[in-house]
């Protein structure tokens, strides 16, 4: 059972993306020590320039912990719909803030540990009322136990030699294949949606000026049989954000049940078969060159021109996971992010959902609300938009079977929930 711990003073977090930093950032500046490990070694992660969604709770915890002054991202995009050749099928008032997983990353780094970069040149000085951050790249966590209030995590670096760190608090923000989870034995509702994502990126200055033109200033979404396309523009890694400078993110869902074929498209230019993301560089050419020969006759020129000029496209296999539970051992190992609760990124609130889990801990750590309610909160808002989720890539990718199945699931929830009995 969860239990209040009140404010901790030395905290471990597993996972250095965005909610273990948002989570470091939040409790460093609110006085408690926090070691981050992170199982990449590398400082200066790359994200592929791949693009993020902002939302409130995001700008709220940005607003109040980062010191940087640095532009976060692309604010205010109005969504444009397009289905097949109707490139202006209906603009609508649904605005997003975007920006890249790498330029996010670098401004929490700054935040939280003084990371010098591209993009934050001058990192801010520490808060006065500032504890210690130390964020500890190329470590992995590999055991965890708990005893009398004390949590230790074990973990090995890059040399292979293993060692061991305690806390009074653990979180879990090592995402969708969470050791932390696995640990703690929770068992996780995962599955795949039967679909896959491919992604890339593009300058737009690259693009011809039409085209260019067509999505700098947008979020597009065109919808082609069963497949769909997301496109918005997104700052580099390095957080330029001039017109000319700037980066078209594409996303394109394709139907693609587990075969032979989806074997092909996850084995990579070495032959190995990744289990879930092929990064990019690692696509064999001819698999993507296929699928473009087979698709690309059906698709908007406007559309098809995005993916002809884009270099080293990637692939990832789209999957959901939930878990029961989010809190551990008393209170003292709380699994957050992605690590919690993975959703299909249609409604891009992966990195929301890490702000929310953030603030509203901090609402426990300040004794405004309990353990209890805060995973109760948490576990029913992810379930409310993983079944959100999986209706919209039904819809738009599995076909109405699926979709009417997805949406009765969702609806009896959102009905439960309001009743109280979620
Ligand atoms: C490099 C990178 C780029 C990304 N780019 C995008 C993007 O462009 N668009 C998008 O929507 N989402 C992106 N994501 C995912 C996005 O960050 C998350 O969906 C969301 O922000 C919430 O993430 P999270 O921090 O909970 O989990 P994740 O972002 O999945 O982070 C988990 C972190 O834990 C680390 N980790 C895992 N196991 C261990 C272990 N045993 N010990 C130590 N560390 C461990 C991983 O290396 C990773 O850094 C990216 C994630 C990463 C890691």
């Amino acid at each position: 059972m969860a239990v209040s711990t009140g404010r901790p003073r030395r905290v471990v977090i597993v996972g250095g993306s965005i909610s273990g930093l948002f989570h470091g950032v939040y409790l460093k500046r609110h006085g408690s020590d926090v070691v981050i490990l992170e199982q990449d070694p590398k400082t200066i992660r790359s994200s592929h320039n791949a693009g993020i969604a902002i939302g409130p709770a995001a700008l709220e915890f940005l607003a109040k912990y980062d010191d940087t002054g640095v532009q976060s991202c692309i604010p205010g995009v109005r969504t444009r719909l397009a289905y097949r050749q109707n490139l202006y099928w209906k603009d609508t008032n649904i605005t997003k803030h975007l920006t890249s997983w790498g330029l996010l990353y670098r401004i929490l780094r700054a935040n939280f540990d003084g990371l010098t970069s591209e993009a934050v040149p001058q990192p801010p000085k520490p808060r006065e009322s500032d504890g210690k951050a130390e964020y500890r790249a190329g470590k992995r966590a590999t055991g965890l136990w708990y005893h009398d209030g004390v949590v230790t995590v074990q973990f090995v670096g890059e040399d292979g030699k293993e060692d061991r760190i305690t806390a009074d608090l653990v979180l879990g923000a090592d995402g969708l294949h969470s050791t932390v989870k696995t640990l703690l034995a929770q068992a996780t509702a995962k599955e795949y949606s039967g679909y896959v994502s491919w992604r890339g990126t593009i300058n737009e200055s690259e693009l011809s000026p039409k085209t260019a033109e067509y999505f700098a200033n947008r979020t597009v979404l065109g919808f082609y049989e069963r497949n769909y396309f997301v496109c918005y523009p997104i700052p580099p890694d390095s957080g330029s954000f001039a017109p000319g400078t700037r980066l078209i993110n594409w996303v394109w869902y394709w139907n693609m049940d587990e075969s032979y074929e989806l074997d092909q498209v996850l084995t990579d230019i070495h032959g190995y078969k990744h289990s879930n993301t092929v990064p990019s560089g690692l696509i064999n050419p001819e698999i993507w060159k296929k699928h473009l020969a087979n698709t690309v006759p059906s698709l908007s020129p406007t559309f098809a021109e995005l993916l002809l000029k884009t270099e080293n496209p990637f692939v990832t296999k789209v999957n959901d996971a939930i878990c029961e539970r989010a809190t551990y051992h008393d209170g003292h190992v709380i699994l957050v992010g992605d690590a919690l609760s993975t959703f299909r990124p249609h409604f891009a609130l992966a990195t929301e959902q890490a702000a929310k889990h953030c603030l509203a801990l901090g609402k426990v750590w300040d004794g405004e609300t309990t353990l209890e309610q805060w995973e109760k909160e948490a576990i029913i808002w992810a379930t409310k938009i993983r079944l959100g989720s999986r209706t919209m890539g039904a819809g738009h990718v599995r076909g109405w079977g699926e979709f009417f199945g997805a949406a009765w699931e969702s609806l009896v929830f959102m009905v439960r929930a309001q009743l109280g009995w979620a």
